[in-house]
């Protein structure tokens, strides 16, 4: 299959006639089935019809992706919740109302319409309204129901930058809609109001504290940062190995100067056995580092440019052939907490806890 890779710019959200007319195009291609990957402001997403499924098995087929990991269903208008959503709560307005457009996707009980093959087997289905433009119009002409996980191979990090869709998905899908690099760089907060009280199976932009005083009492999945809970992830997707380099990754937790100490050591070690090393730090200590391939996230106190630029950096060292890597530990409360727990994941859980009491 030739896939087409058309650039819109949508300066502050306006279109030019152009533009308008590729993005009317590209939603026409959704609702005869096609696959369309387009920016958010989270990561890109690779969509589809949501009410479609086949245009959903073949999101799965697209992205090597296990059809028990659900995909999240995005509107562009308030309204159409009630289509696809069997009972619309009062939480869920009032977070809607609040948070959307915008990083945040409730789980919620299905409506008839939406195909089991959307929503992985379950009763319940995700929904998001993204904030960015080009995703909304889109959505818009697309037929109002599109159904887009992240525009990766499944196990990869996720694309912040339409580089990386066209390196996963060439080939495989009708159109691929460059618009940049987009805002937040991880995806959605992800809380399931299908439990009492709501649950936060996926840590995000949207913090925990932001949705308690909305809603008042919200918990979270003990899974989301402790591995070693031995419990399964509530949302399935959670499950995967995820966002990972090809390169071993290694998570450094504890003092700034004890983390880049030890860090330096391990890359010493590396270089001499003829491994090409690499490092994930802050401004603070960048240069300190003595690994081959140094990527600067931005300052500690930076949380958004730690987030936007996590994925990019990963991509990054495969590209470079960097094999063994290891990454500066941030603070895992607010935005930190996805950023964490992202990390995590991709590094397999592999930390060493420098400032652990010893056992
Ligand atoms: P992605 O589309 O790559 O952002 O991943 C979507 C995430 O949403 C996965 O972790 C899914 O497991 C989760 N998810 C989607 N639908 C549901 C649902 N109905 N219940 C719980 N988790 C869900
Ligand atoms: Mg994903």
């Amino acid at each position: 299959m030739e896939t087409k890779v058309i650039k819109i710019q949508a300066e502050n959200g306006v279109f030019s006639k152009a533009e308008e007319e590729a993005l009317r195009l590209a939603g026409e291609n959704l609702q005869q089935g096609g696959l369309v990957a387009f920016p958010t402001e989270t990561v890109y997403g690779l969509g589809g019809d949501a009410l479609n499924p086949a245009s959903s098995r073949k999101i799965y087929a697209a992205k090597g992706r296990p059809s028990d990991n659900p995909l999240i269903v995005h509107i562009s208008r308030l309204e159409d919740i009630y289509e696809i959503v069997d009972t619309v709560s009062e939480d869920a307005i009032k977070i809607a109302r609040e948070f959307w457009p915008g990083p945040l996707t409730m789980i919620l009980p299905k409506s008839a319409k939406v195909p089991y093959e959307t929503t992985g087997g379950l009763d319940t289905v995700a929904v998001r309204m993204p904030s960015h433009p080009v995703a909304r119009k889109l959505i818009e002409y697309g037929g109002g129901y599109i159904a887009a996980p992240s525009a990766n191979i499944s196990g990869k990090p996720s694309p912040t930058v339409a580089k990386y869709v066209i390196e996963d998905m060439d080939g495989k899908i009708d159109v691929i809609i460059d618009g940049g690099e987009v805002g937040i760089g991880l995806e959605s907060t992800i809380i399931d109001l299908t439990v009492t009280p709501p649950e936060i199976l996926r840590p995000g932009y949207i913090t925990d504290k932001m949705l308690a005083e909305v809603l008042g009492q919200v918990d979270t999945d003990v899974t989301i940062l402790h591995a070693e809970s031995g419990q399964a992830p509530k949302a399935p997707g959670m499950k995967y190995r995820h966002y990972a380099p090809k390169g071993e990754l290694t998570v450094v937790q504890g003092a700034p100067e004890a983390v880049a100490a030890y860090i330096n050591s391990c890359t010493t070690a590396d270089k001499q056995k003829g491994y090409k090393t690499g490092v994930i730090g802050t401004q603070e200590m960048a240069n300190v580092y003595q690994a081959d391939v140094i990527k600067v996230v931005g300052s500690r106190q930076d949380e958004e440019s730690i987030g936007r630029h996590l994925y990019s950096f990963l991509r990054e060292f495969d590209d470079e052939q960097v094999t063994r890597i290891y990454s500066e530990s941030f603070a895992s409360e607010g935005f930190g907490q996805a950023i964490m727990n992202r990390l995590l994941k991709a590094a397999g859980h592999n930390i060493v806890r420098l400032d652990a009491p010893e056992v």
